[in-house]
């Protein structure tokens, strides 16, 4: 039996360091609690098991909003990347998505450092075994070694570690991520307080010597010239970048693969876990997609100081020996050594459905949840629960009310909206597609849309604060001035002629001109004589932005106006909709169940169709009325 003692007493403990941990962590130290962040293993901080890179489509918006809001993971990447490449650039605004490669080691000693140089933030490496609770409120944590801490609120950022098992073929073992230590007690604990855990897995590809490969049969993929910095803090950033290299599976790899199915984990059975639709193994997309004869695959580099090569879209449970046989048959890859063979993990998390829009447990005060043990997948969905169920930690010890973003404010919104009211059964990961507002939630606007609002709440500090206000000032001056300024016809008729855009009899402001298809703000440098020369190159696009999707950005804003107005019809937390009459049962239970904040979140419970809502309307009108009555 572990002696125990009591080792401090904090404001906020976060347990985990991965991408949620940080965050969380950073932004109630940031927000002035003394903070304690605990990690299995401290060489492990803000590890990516995964692909060496963040961003990407859905991504790349999520870490945008983290960094507006004054959290770590935009600055960080801009200190850690090796290749910058923005995504989608042939289709419109919305879409366009950063994504930067990382060095990973890079990366996790400048996240390290950052934690380690934040006053208020104490860092330590211990495992958590116990939760401490009494009447449902949530009082500290006990380490394996014995210690125990005490706090106001705890975060529960665990990633892939609890109950975590590997899965090589019909080799498993028990371990987290990589080989690092995993958590085996926690759980117990947490089930042991009426929290419901079930299992999800989730797989990575193996990592290749880069001696052993060939370039010269693969397609090499640079980065781009114009490096767009993912923090709103950085201006310009320029580096030597690193290439990833394209390659495709062919007809004798799917034989090898489709011949050894039986000896995937995932196919045979072993695993129980319930894996990420959107990142499906090799195996899953040849059963899924037999009729394709090949499927792309691309080699990134793990870093600049290290040979090891990550092969995306190839993530598999088959065994090392399979996996080195199929792996022989792709151009490039035919004398492949691996460094780290391919696995699943599976690994326990929450259902968050039992948990508020500020990411607190129903059932625990004070205990709050962040990150992949959410249900989630990915680490820029990872941070930005973290970054908010830090703050909402905070604001909860300050007696304040919670700080929530609706799905019309950003794709934070849209994440925790989607967890925590529609649920999830399978790990969730963020896309363009799934923000109905995502015309008004782009990346290039998400300080205009959220700094303000991390200044009000205490974690955007002075500089980042100014450097916004600048920002849009640049922008609102640069867009009024573009409004006021005429040209006339003998000045641009050449200039339209020549770029097949039909000449004017009157003059037009270059506000007008920019709303033309086959006109953009950088042509029109040509004749707009009165345009400073050191514009920056944010500010134009983002006034490239407003003026050419202006129409379509207005009919957007409607639509949020009309989707505000049932967030805004609030419901009580002490309703009892099994007394509703009219409401269907179904309704009525996952309305007590989930017991949403409003009308617009009750609307999006799957299991209430637009009838309850109906029935829902009719009786607030009659509460209000009631209420109303007894006033007088
Ligand atoms: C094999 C694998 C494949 C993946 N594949 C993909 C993919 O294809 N696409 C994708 O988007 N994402 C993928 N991911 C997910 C991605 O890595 C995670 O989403 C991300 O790392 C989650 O961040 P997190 O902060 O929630 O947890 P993690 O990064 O896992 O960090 C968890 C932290 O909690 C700590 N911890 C856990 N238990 C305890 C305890 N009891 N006491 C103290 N500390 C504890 C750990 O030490 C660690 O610091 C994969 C992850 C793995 C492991």
């Amino acid at each position: 039996m572990t002696e125990r003692f009591e080792a401090g007493t904090y404001d906020v403990i976060v347990i985990g360091a991965g991408h949620a941990g940080c965050e969380a962590a950073l932004a109630a130290a940031r927000m002035g609690q003394r903070t304690l962040i605990l990690s299995i293993n401290l060489d492990s901080i803000a590890m990516m098991p995964c692909n060496p890179s963040i961003g990407g489509t859905g991504k790349g918006h999520l870490v945008k909003e983290v960094d507006a809001l004054g959290g770590e993971m935009g600055l960080n990447i801009d200190k850690a990347f090796i290749q910058s490449r923005m995504l989608n650039t042939a289709k419109g605004p919305a879409v366009h998505s950063l994504r930067a490669q990382a060095d990973k080691n890079l990366y996790h000693i400048e996240m390290k450092k950052t934690l380690e140089n934040e006053p208020n933030l104490d860092v330590k490496q211990g495992e958590v075994v116990e939760i401490i609770a009494k009447d449902n409120v949530v009082k500290g944590i006990a380490l394996r070694a014995g210690s125990i801490y005490y706090s106001k609120a705890v975060i529960l950022a665990t990633g892939t570690y609890l109950g975590g098992k590997i899965f090589i073929g019909q080799s498993s073992f028990q371990s987290g991520p990589n080989g690092l230590a995993p958590s085996l007690e926690l759980s117990d604990s947490l089930k042991k307080l009426g929290i419901k855990l079930t299992r999800f897995k989730t797989g990575t590809p193996a990592r290749i010597d880069m001696k052993t490969l060939d370039f010269d049969q693969m397609e090499e993929q640079p980065g781009d010239e114009v490096i767009v910095p993912f923090s709103f803090m950085n201006d310009e950033l320029y580096r030597e970048q690193i290439s990833c290299w394209l390659t495709y599976t062919n007809g004798e790899t799917h034989r090898i693969i489709n011949e050894n199915l039986n000896r995937s984990a995932m196919y045979s059975g072993q695993i129980e876990g319930t894996g990420p639709r959107y990142c499906p193994s090799i195996e899953d997309k040849i059963v899924r997609f037999a009729d394709k004869n090949r499927h792309q695959l691309f080699i990134e580099p793990e870093g600049l100081n290290t040979k090891e090569m990550y092969v995306q879209g190839m993530s598999t449970s088959l065994p090392e020996d399979v996996q080195i046989a199929f792996l022989s048959t792709i151009p490039g890859l035919q004398r492949v050594k691996i460094m780290r063979p391919a696995y699943a993990i599976e690994y326990d998390c929450i259902d968050p459905t039992e948990l508020n829009l500020s990411l607190e447990f129903k059932g625990i005060e004070n205990l709050f949840s962040a990150g992949q043990f959410n249900g989630s997948s990915g680490y820029e969905e990872a941070a930005a629960q973290g970054l908010m169920a830090g703050i909402n930690s905070v604001l909860k010890i300050q007696g304040e009310e919670p700080f929530i973003l609706d799905r019309s404010q950003g794709y934070i919104g849209v994440l925790i909206d989607d967890l925590v009211t529609k649920g999830t059964n399978e790990p969730y990961r963020m896309m363009t597609s799934r923000a109905e507002y995502r015309l008004v939630l782009r990346q290039d606007n998400a300080d205009l849309r959220l700094t303000e609002k991390g200044y009000k709440i205490g974690l955007v500090k002075e500089d980042r604060y100014r450097k916004y206000i600048d920002r849009k000032s640049q922008i609102d001056i640069e867009m009024e001035r573009l409004k006021t300024t005429s040209v006339k016809p003998n000045e641009i008729n050449d200039f339209l002629e020549k770029n097949g855009s039909s000449q004017i009899k009157s003059s037009i402001s270059l506000y007008d001109l920019l709303k033309r298809p086959e006109l953009d703000y950088h042509m029109l440098k040509e004749i707009d004589t009165t345009r400073a020369q050191d514009i920056k190159r944010d500010v134009a696009s983002q006034c490239n932005v407003q003026i050419k999707y202006e129409g379509y950005i207005t009919k957007q804003l409607k639509q949020i106006d009309q989707f505000k107005k049932l967030e805004s019809k609030k419901l009580y937390q002490d309703i009892e909709y099994s007394k509703i009459e009219g409401l269907r049962i179904e309704a009525r239970q996952k309305l007590d169940e989930i017991k949403p904040l409003s009308v617009g979140q009750a609307s999006r419970i799957s299991g209430v169709s637009p009838a309850d809502i109906s029935v829902l309307l009719v009786f607030l009108e009659q509460q209000r009325r009631k209420r109303g009555e007894e006033n007088e």
